[in-house]
């Protein structure tokens, strides 16, 4: 019997959804078990070989998720559209689920809360090693420098949909909790007029977008006469593809509950 680890990509002709397959074709810890697009995308019931070439197994891209295919994990990177379905279907299987969707609204973090009751869910934001690292030292300077004002600065390419990314937020909810304050008192999102001078203990974001940024953000700190910047920089999306597929194997074996990234890095980071 194989050991391999079972994948089932939710979205997977988007950009994110073919670096996390191609990871998976690569790997000798998992299988790509289907190739899930939307209902009429040109791929559907298209070889994998015609975005893949060499790396092609004996797969189709697929509209829909045939009952024998095995599916040990669901991974999505779809869309807060899809993502309602893709979560369905993890339920339905009663598979892990693991997803990078950005976007979504609280309803939608509710309903994979519940789902993890049944079966185990692992949501990121950003499923890069130097973010998740980025997330612990915003936290510790922002308990350590309680006064400096601070503000989150990300670009991304021009066709992101979702504006603060959903990092700049975790980012943003990183630095309340190592201040112990409330996180939708302190955040501002946008500037505009006449607003006014700072409050004090704002966490300010600002939302770039243009060309083909993979993903950059800096966590800025102020006080007066000097600045501390954090940046992180993605230049390519195999970082959280890798990322992605480290999670989806190593929830395999885990009970139904909901779990972090964080967690996933924890021996080694
Ligand atoms: P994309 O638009 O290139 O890809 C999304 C894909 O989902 C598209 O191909 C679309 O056709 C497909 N899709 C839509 N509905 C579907 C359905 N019902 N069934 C199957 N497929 C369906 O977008 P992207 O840049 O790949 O980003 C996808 C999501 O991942 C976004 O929310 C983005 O913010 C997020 N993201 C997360 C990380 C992370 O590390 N967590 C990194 C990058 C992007």
């Amino acid at each position: 019997m194989s050991d391999l680890v079972n994948i089932v990509v939710y979205g997977s002709a988007g950009r994110m959804g073919q670096a996390i397959a191609r990871a998976i074709l690569e790997s000798t810890q998992a299988r790509l078990s289907c190739a899930l697009v939307r209902p009429g995308s040109g791929l559907a019931d298209e070889p994998l070989d015609r975005v893949f070439g060499a790396l092609k197994r004996d797969v189709d891209f697929s509209t829909s998720l045939d009952p024998d295919m095995p599916c040990d994990v669901l991974v999505d990177f779809s869309g807060p559209v899809a993502f309602d379905a893709a979560l369905a279907l993890a339920v339905e299987r009663r598979s892990g689920f693991v997803s990078g969707t950005t976007g979504l609204r609280e309803e939608q973090f509710a309903s994979m809360h519940n789902a993890a009751r049944t079966i185990p869910v692992l949501w990121a934001a950003n499923f890069s090693l130097g973010v998740a690292m980025l997330v612990r030292c915003a936290r510790r300077v922002a308990n350590a420098l309680p006064g400096w004002d601070c503000d989150i600065v990300e670009m991304h390419h021009a066709r992101k949909q979702d504006a603060p990314s959903g990092t700049a937020l975790v980012l943003g909810h990183a630095v309340a909790e190592g201040r112990e304050v409330d996180f939708d008192t302190a955040a501002v999102y946008a500037r505009q007029g006449q607003v006014g001078p700072r409050r004090p203990g704002e966490i300010g974001f600002a939302a770039l977008r243009g060309g083909d940024v993979v993903g950059e953000h800096t966590v800025i700190f102020n006080a007066g006469g000097e600045r501390l910047e954090l940046t992180h920089r993605a230049t390519s999306r195999d970082i959280f593809a890798r990322g992605a597929l480290a999670a989806a194997i190593w929830l395999s074996g885990h009970e139904p509950g909901m779990y972090t990234f964080d967690q996933v890095l924890a021996p080694t980071a």
